[in-house]
C-alpha cells in the first residue's frame, strides 16, 4: 500500500514522522477483518442445523467482532503513537480520539499484550467449530468456507498487518505483534 495523500502525518503528540493513509487505504486495510467476520458468520450459518442456532450464533459472532474492534480502539489505541493521527493504517487511532483521551505511550506494549487476547476467539471459534461441523457431516460448502476463512484469517490478515499496515509504525520495535 503506497500512501497517496502525503508522506508525512500530523503526529503532533510525538513529533515523529510517519506515513499518512487515505480513506481508501484505510478501507483496504480493514477488508481482511471484515471478510473474516463474514466468513466466520457463514461457517455457523452453514454448519448448524436449526435456523435459531444458525442466526443466533452468526449474529453473536458479528457482534463480538464489532465489540472486539471497539475494545482495541478504547484500550490499546489511546497508548499508541498513531492515536489521533492519519498515520494509523486502519483508522482506529482517529476513532479512539473521539472516545478517549491520550494515554501513556510507554504502556503500549503492556496494554497490547493485555488486551489483544480479547479478539483471539474471533479466529479460534469459527476454525474449531468449522472442523467440528465437517466431522459431524461433511459437505463441500463447509470445507470451502473453512479453507477461505483459514486463508483470510491466518494468512492474509496477519500478512497485511505486518507487511503493510505496521511496517512503517514508529513503535514497531516495542510492538509485541511485530517482535514475536
Ligand atoms: S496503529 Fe494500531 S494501536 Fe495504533 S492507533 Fe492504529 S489500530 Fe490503534
Amino acid at each position: 500500500m503506497v500512501p497517496i495523500e502525503s508522506n508525512e502525518t500530523d503526529n503532533h503528540q510525538t513529533g515523529k514522522t510517519c506515513l499518512k493513509y487515505s480513506t481508501g487505504q484505510i478501507i483496504i486495510d480493514n477488508l481482511p477483518y471484515m471478510v473474516m467476520t463474514i466468513l466466520g458468520a457463514a461457517i455457523f450459518i452453514v454448519g448448524l442445523n436449526t435456523s435459531l442456532l444458525r442466526w443466533l450464533s452468526a449474529s453473536l459472532y458479528i457482534l463480538y467482532s464489532i465489540v472486539g474492534t471497539f475494545w482495541i480502539i478504547l484500550f490499546i489505541c489511546p497508548h499508541c503513537h498513531y492515536y489521533g493521527t492519519h498515520g494509523c493504517p486502519c483508522g482506529y487511532g482517529l476513532v479512539a480520539q473521539k472516545w478517549r483521551s491520550k494515554k501513556d505511550m510507554d504502556l503500549f506494549r503492556k496494554k497490547f499484550k493485555q488486551h489483544i487476547p480479547v479478539i483471539y476467539p474471533l479466529w479460534i471459534v469459527p476454525a474449531v467449530s468449522g472442523i467440528g461441523f465437517l466431522i459431524q457431516e461433511f459437505s463441500s460448502v463447509k470445507l470451502v468456507l473453512l479453507i477461505l476463512f483459514a486463508i483470510d484469517a491466518f494468512i492474509i490478515l496477519p500478512l497485511i498487518s505486518k507487511k503493510v499496515g505496521c511496517t512503517d509504525c514508529p513503535q514497531k520495535d516495542q510492538c509485541p505483534w511485530m517482535t514475536k
